[in-house]
């Protein structure tokens, strides 16, 4: 790689921020880090701080600002508080490139903001293009700001495309793991605690997304961020179950010939690949064993079972602002769930009901996406409240 690449982190110390680090301390002298950025974990952003020499550092919560203070006050790095200073340093003349992996709508404005000052973004956070995806392309269009996905299956579908050599695609095979409860009846689901939804069979990832995971609707997301990511209708957008994994997604021509990209389930090679590319660096991994993996199984995704998925669909193929309410009636919903306020099929029916209880916007502007999200809070917290 040509000159050390300086990053930024949004969220680093979440499940993706942590990896990213592990990345970055795997090529010591290629990376750089000039912002790091928590909501509340303030012993560990200091420790990373202190690791990683950042620059800045950004504790979201302001009520965290002086222990973050002290902690770094024999070191030459910089304290901010609030999710501002956050949105103000990602524009940096110093950023590369931005890892946007916080958590939910909240990395939307970081993200956005990002983009507006032409950065490379590294996005992890999905809910910025299931909320606001037709938005925030443009932007990037209009800002020359690329966009490099980290999600594993889109990572998958975009180096499948640098494979394909401009030659359209037909359809996206989006793979799935099918979650925890893949091979359980819908009563045994609808019983299911958070403890069983949280313990997911391959991926090590945060509480949100692993919920998301066991309901599906992670997926259904995904359909989404590979509809704008892509440019592809989603009726080309085809999930399939593969609950070993491996295969991380696939794309089919218009001869039917498909290319597909497997590794182990490890978010370190996505990140990498989006930090050095269209660069390949060696990385310390588990790398795969054909003759120990043996079979490679494929199912049709049950959305009897799994009703979160067809909802994204839904979502999608209504528009406008309706990805939005599926996404913040979604994080109400799986937050009520991760406190035990509602049950597992709780979440299907809170999202359900605030999308049919929407006002639709067909063409929202930014504004129109914030006040969705606060609106579709609301109306999810007092759907909650009935469910409990
Ligand atoms: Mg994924």
């Amino acid at each position: 790689m040509e000159g050390k690449r300086h990053i930024a982190i949004l969220g680093s110390t979440g499940s993706i921020g942590k990896q990213t680090l592990d990345v970055v301390r795997q090529h010591p002298g290629l990376f750089d880090i000039d912002l790091l950025t928590a909501n509340n974990s303030a012993e560990l952003l200091i420790s990373q701080a202190r690791e990683f020499d950042a620059n800045n550092v950004v504790i979201c919560n302001k009520e965290l600002y002086g222990q973050v203070r002290d902690g770094l006050k024999d070191t030459p790095t910089k304290v901010w508080a609030g999710i501002d200073s956050a949105c103000s340093l990602v524009t940096a003349g110093s950023v590369d490139i931005v890892v946007a992996s916080m958590v939910g709508f909240s990395g939307l404005r970081p993200t956005l903001a990002a983009i507006d000052a032409s950065k490379a973004i590294a996005l992890a956070n999905k809910e910025t293009l299931v909320a606001a995806g037709s938005i925030v392309m443009r932007r990037a269009y209009e800002r020359h700001a690329p966009i490099l996905p980290v999600d594993s299956e889109h990572s998958a579908i975009f180096q499948c495309l640098l494979a394909a050599g401009g030659n359209p695609v037909r359809k996206i095979h989006l793979t799935a793991s099918g979650g925890p409860f893949r091979t359980w009846t819908r009563e045994r689901i609808a019983a299911a605690t958070k403890d069983q939804a949280l313990r997911h069979p391959n991926w090590n990832m945060g509480a949100k997304i692993t919920i998301d995971s066991a309901t599906m609707m992670n997926k259904g997301f995904e359909v989404i961020e590979a509809k704008w990511l892509f440019d592809k209708d989603p009726s080309d957008i085809n999930v399939v179950i593969q609950p070993e994994s491996l295969i991380h997604s696939m794309i089919e021509f218009e001869d039917g010939a498909v290319i597909a990209q497997l590794g182990s389930p490890d978010m370190r090679e996505p990140i990498q690949f989006a930090l050095s590319f269209p660069e390949r660096l060696p990385l310390d991994n588990k790398k795969l064993d054909f003759s120990e993996i043996g079979n490679i199984s494929f199912f049709k995704p049950d959305t009897e079972k799994f009703p979160c998925l067809q909802l994204a669909f839904d979502a999608i193929g209504r528009g406008g602002n309706i990805p939005c309410v599926l996404n913040a009636a979604n994080e109400a919903a799986v937050a009520a769930y991760l406190h035990d306020e509602i049950g597992f099929y709780g979440i299907s029916e809170v999202v359900s009901r605030c999308m049919d209880e929407a006002r639709f916007i067909p063409e929202p502007t930014i504004d129109e996406i914030y006040a969705t999200n606060e609106e579709a809070r609301e109306r999810a917290a007092d759907i909650i409240k009935t469910l409990k």
